[in-house]
């Protein structure tokens, strides 16, 4: 089976874990405050806090912000769940804007649109932040984005869970707002089990991160003391090891990807499935290779019969203004967010990673096509 995804654990991924689990220090020791800097380091961001999840960064990067009960958070429409999640875990509203169906990410038009409308309201219902996702590891319009957020004095707070490493106009994903969010998941391109990060360049919100992340305790002039009811999102000793071991060699793995997304569109050039729009240079880890099926396409039928072939594939991502929560609390219906609609219908995930060999990526362009062949069409 052609995998969509396999993470890279080389010998000396195994050797730090080992090394920290034979230390006897699972969670207290050096590695997650190193990892913490080097993930600082590629940002070129000056603070890093380590936590639990992607889910748990998002989480507190908005608690740390103050984003509460009677906010608004205005994100995209097309992401992984946790993004909107995360909005209603701290008791605000979630306001969705359709995507750019070239890029997947969150449209800049859809967000001036939706600011121009709300943007200037003050007290409940005020916007307190943007959250642009880097869909699938390509960067969002940071710049029309950040300048947007901007003019209606509302924060920025990236979910770059899928794009460390990515670079737009000099500035990597992660340092375009107050906060940038991280995850360390094993399908994003490094990771450390389960993991994540929130970098910052604001010394105040770091520190509350980091009060967040650990029941709430401060160092107090009485040794410590717990100013607030927090959580344990702490990233273990071990689970850090690995990140540094991984993030060594995420130059290596972002070329891999970036070559082997290269090989994918020369392969499906001509064919009557969509690729995304080139990337500008330097924007995109290729966290995935999301192609759109062409309409009408029965893409379970897909699915099944490229899993038959030996490749495993799978949707873009979620819908979320469709999922059964948003759509029963908020009322969305087919038709609010029509490009997200159509790519959420069409999309389909190949398999991409470090370490895929061109024959793979041949046997899985032949697999889609074989699959387009005998697909049912509705
Ligand atoms: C993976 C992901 C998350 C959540 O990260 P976890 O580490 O799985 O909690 C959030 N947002 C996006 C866009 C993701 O892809």
């Amino acid at each position: 089976m052609i995998r969509l995804n396999v993470p890279v654990i080389d010998a000396d991924d195994i050797a730090a874990v080992r090394k920290v689990l034979e230390s006897g220090f699972l969670v207290q020791g050096e590695h997650v405050q190193g990892f913490e800097e080097e993930v600082a380091e590629i940002v070129g961001i000056e603070h890093a806090v380590a936590v639990s999840s992607g889910t748990a960064a998002l989480h507190l990067a908005l608690l740390a912000l103050g984003v509460g009960p009677g906010d608004v958070v205005v994100t995209t429409a097309y992401s992984w769940v946790a993004t909107a999640n995360v909005v209603e875990l701290v008791g605000a509203r979630p306001v969705f804007v359709d995507i750019d169906p070239a890029t997947h990410n969150m449209a800049p038009e859809a967000l001036e649109d939706v600011l121009s409308r709300m943007g200037d309201s003050a007290g409940a219902g005020r916007v307190k932040a943007v959250l642009p996702v880097h869909a699938f590891g390509r960067m969002a319009e940071m710049p029309a984005i950040a300048e947007l957020a901007a003019r209606y004095g509302v924060a920025v707070v990236e979910d770059a869970a899928c794009a460390l490493g990515a670079i737009l106009d000099g500035r990597p994903a992660g340092a375009w707002g107050r906060a940038g969010c991280f995850s360390f998941h094993p399908r994003k391109a490094v990771t450390t089990g389960e993991g994540g990060m929130v970098v910052t360049s604001d010394a105040d919100l770091a520190s509350q991160v980091r009060v967040l992340r650990n029941h709430g305790q401060r160092p107090g002039p009485d040794g410590v003391e717990f100013v607030e009811p927090g959580f344990n999102y702490r990233m273990t000793d071990f689970q850090a090891a690995l990140g540094r071991s991984q993030v060594a060699k995420l130059d290596r793995i972002i070329e891999a990807r970036r070559a082997a997304a290269a090989r994918y569109d020369t392969l499906l050039a001509g064919t009557n499935v969509e690729t995304s729009a080139p990337a500008p240079d330097g924007s995109s880890v290729h966290q995935s290779y999301v192609v759109l099926l062409p309409h009408g396409t029965d893409r379970t039928s897909v699915i099944a019969s490229m899993r038959a072939r030996g490749v495993e594939t799978t949707i873009g991502t979620v819908h979320i203004p469709l999922c059964a929560y948003y759509r029963s609390t908020y009322g969305y219906a087919p038709g609010d967010f029509p490009s997200a609609d159509d790519v959420a219908a069409r999309s389909l995930t190949l398999p991409l990673y470090d370490g895929i060999t061109a024959p793979d990526q041949e046997a899985v362009a032949a697999a889609l096509a074989a699959g387009l062949g005998s697909a049912r069409t509705r």
